[in-house]
């Protein structure tokens, strides 16, 4: 049998919040990036991602 153990959270050394500016809120942690929602949008573009709407 095989034990799965779920851990509760993984820390990366990030601080919680936007890497860019700080925000708490709405943090996109897709892609292992830290960022919030507006500067995610901003950096995607420079990071290579595209627009998904
Ligand atoms: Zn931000």
């Amino acid at each position: 049998m095989a034990q799965v153990k779920l851990q509760p959270k993984k820390k990366f050394g990030h601080k919680e919040g936007c890497l860019r500016c700080g925000r708490k809120r709405g943090i996109v942690r897709r892609y292992g990036l830290h960022l919030c929602r507006q500067c995610f949008r901003e950096t995607a573009p420079q990071l290579g991602f595209r627009k998904y709407s």
